[in-house]
């Protein structure tokens, strides 16, 4: 058995797998721990896959899974964690956006005691203007409404003790958002503050869409206030509705019919069915989301497994 799983997941990096495990071996070299390296190829379209595979020839210690598609980060970062043998599990990204040499630290970090270690970014250099936006205002929403914490900038760099990765590998759930579920099993968890650096080769494999769309998954696994806040909404708008009701009323009783009336009317439905239509698109993301989760289908399938006994 050995002591450290690292776990890399890859999506189209061929260029870049030379030299990320070129950095991690004298790493892990120094650690004097027995380790394995998991690579998930994510349903690459370039020749990571054969890379990988050319790369073992020199390191039996590399075990690699194929995906029979591309499942998405969360889902391959799952597959790593369900396959790690090792006392303690590491994820991280395998563009060298996270720095290999970063590795003692998290691991020291855990001898102090702590069964969950999130290296988190201690600035945003690297992300355009728009992103960095973008990721301040989920974090600050996430912090509010969500049922829990998350350190502000933990990425997927982050270790696992055995007991963190029992935990998250019975959690049955489809849609994984893995920082909010790392959270929530509710260990101890530590952080260790690091620099982020740009991207060795390739790109970046999120579109702005695909990063709303993550940060709403994130939202909606841990926070069911969207869902809730019509309840409110509906309450402060019948109330408004009925004031209003009462003021025509009266209006009428004093003053007699007046017939103009255009335009409150219209204010007032257009505003109510804007209300109705947002609020039926909030209860259809729950719905979506509940869709995937009854369907109950396999998380991944896997084409081709390498190095596993
Ligand atoms: N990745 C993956 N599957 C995907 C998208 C990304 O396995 O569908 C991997 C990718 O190869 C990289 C890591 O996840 O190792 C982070 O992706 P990326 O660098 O594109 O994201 P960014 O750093 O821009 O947030
Ligand atoms: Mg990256």
């Amino acid at each position: 058995m050995p002591e450290l799983s690292l776990i890399l997941p890859f999506h189209n990096e061929s260029a870049g797998v030379h030299h990320l495990l070129h950095r991690i071996y004298p790493v892990l070299g120094r650690l004097g721990m027995s380790y394995e390296i998991i690579c998930v190829d994510d349903g690459s379209s370039d020749s990571t896959f054969d890379t990988l595979i050319h790369e073992r020839q020199f390191d039996q210690r590399l075990k690699i899974v194929r995906f029979a598609r591309n499942f998405g980060k969360e889902t391959a970062l799952t597959c790593g964690l369900q396959m790690a043998k090792g006392q303690i599990a590491i994820t991280m990204d395998s563009d060298l956006q996270h720095p290999p040499e970063l590795i003692p630290e998290l691991i020291q970090k855990w001898r102090e005691g702590f069964a969950l270690v999130h290296a988190t970014r201690a600035s945003r250099k690297t992300d355009g203007c728009l992103h960095r936006l973008f990721s301040r205002a989920f974090y600050a929403t996430f912090r509010t409404i969500a049922d829990i914490q998350m350190p502000e900038g933990a990425g997927d760099f982050c270790l696992y003790d055995r007991k963190t990765i029992d935990a998250i590998n019975a959690l049955p759930e489809r849609n994984r958002f893995m920082k909010g579920l790392t959270a929530w099993v509710g260990f101890k968890q530590g952080t260790v503050p690091f620099e982020v650096e740009p991207r060795d080769s390739g790109h970046s494999n999120w579109s702005f869409f695909r990063l709303v769309r993550f940060a709403f998954d994130g939202l909606s696994s841990f926070s069911t206030l969207p869902l809730r806040i019509w309840t409110w909404c509906g309450a402060l708008v019948s109330f408004a509705a009925m004031a209003y009701g009462m003021y025509l009323i009266l209006d009428t009783i004093i003053y007699g019919i007046d017939v103009p009336g255009y335009a409150s009317l219209m204010v007032g439905i257009l505003f109510l069915g804007g209300l109705q239509l947002l609020s039926l698109g909030i209860i259809g993301e729950y719905m979506a989301r509940i869709f995937t989760e009854v369907k109950a289908r396999p998380l991944y399938f896997v084409s081709e497994k390498v190095g596993f006994e």
